[in-house]
């Protein structure tokens, strides 16, 4: 970049790049203490069971606190941690901590953990989330994974027989931001999913632009014939939800039903009705 830029720019150019890049290297020497000061935590956002009218589950999603910076969004650090390695002791940190939090939970609750490409790069996975479920005295159906297509592009060979062992287990896998990858079709055949999640770029859109809703309808109408399960991401409004259980999708996702909560107050969210008379048909 420094190349093209005119004579002048140059410096400007190299300034701003390093200061970029310190930055990170600043965060990623903080992200290395960060599980052990406390400043991880988990947030949980409710699955909504349209057909039975309750919240059926949660998806743990990533927080940290940062001391000075506050609280920085896993979009910014994942990334990090998955370049250093970091993603393998966080990820780690990430099972254990949900799972634990899960057995305070009624039966009928599941949690959804979202994993990256490089966690199952290395089979020791499998034995952290027997392990895992074994310390919570968990039933393994209780924990649903989530991975995007983009995961299964890389390291193909060993995500996909990961896979098959955590779905031998009961373990339930999910894929994630379905529609935004590639070749969406063929790992729907090459792996027995137990549910799909429609990406929230498609929810934003459905009612607006009439191709978006012919997205989703297939996608609903696809999942059906194929026996999976179908949730919808980043539901916001409630013509969205009306039309969502219009055509029939099983469950339901995003700030209208919930936004991400701390673990206590899901206890409240699960015993409060509100939930049933506002978004009853
Ligand atoms: P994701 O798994 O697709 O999670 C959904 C994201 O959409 C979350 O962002 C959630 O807070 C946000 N969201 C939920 N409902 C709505 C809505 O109605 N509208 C809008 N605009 N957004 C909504 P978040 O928590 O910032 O997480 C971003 C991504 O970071 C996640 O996308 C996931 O890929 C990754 N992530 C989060 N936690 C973990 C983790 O523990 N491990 C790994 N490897 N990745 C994680
Ligand atoms: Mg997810
Ligand atoms: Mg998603
Ligand atoms: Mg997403």
């Amino acid at each position: 970049r420094a190349k093209k830029a005119g004579p002048g720019t140059v410096c400007f150019f190299e300034a701003s790049d390093d200061r970029a890049s310190r930055d990170r290297k600043a965060l990623q020497s903080d992200l290395e203490g960060a599980i052990a000061r406390g400043e991880l935590f988990l947030v949980y956002q409710p699955f909504l069971n349209l057909g039975e009218n309750r919240i059926t589950g949660f998806e743990a999603l990533l927080r940290w606190q940062h001391p000075q910076r506050g609280l920085v969004p896993p979009s910014e650090f994942i990334p990090i941690a998955e370049e250093t390695g970091l993603i393998h002791e966080i990820g780690e940190w990430v099972i254990r901590r949900a799972c634990a939090t899960l057995a305070d939970w009624p039966d009928d609750i599941r949690v959804a953990v979202n994993f990256s490409a490089a966690q199952f790069h290395n089979t020791g996975i499998l034995q952290t989330i027997v392990q895992a479920l074994a310390d919570a005295n968990l039933a393994p159906h209780r924990l649903e994974v989530e991975i995007t297509e983009s995961m299964l592009l890389s390291k193909y060979g060993s995500a996909v027989s990961i896979l098959n062992a955590l779905l031998q287990l009961g373990v339930t896998v999910a894929l994630d931001d379905f529609g935004t990858g590639f070749s969406s079709l063929t790992y729907l055949r090459k792996l027995p999913f137990s549910r799909i999640k429609i990406d929230q770029s498609f929810i934003r859109d459905m009612l607006v632009q009439p191709d978006c809703t012919a997205i989703v309808k297939s996608v609903i109408s696809l999942a059906r014939d194929l026996r999976i399960g179908v949730v919808a991401e980043g539901v916001e409004t409630a013509d969205q939800l009306e039309y969502l259980r219009q055509i029939q999708c099983d469950e339901v996702q995003g700030y209208l039903i919930g936004r991400p909560m701390a673990a206590d107050q899901v206890p409240a969210l699960l015993h409060s009705k509100k939930h049933r008379a506002t978004y009853a048909a």
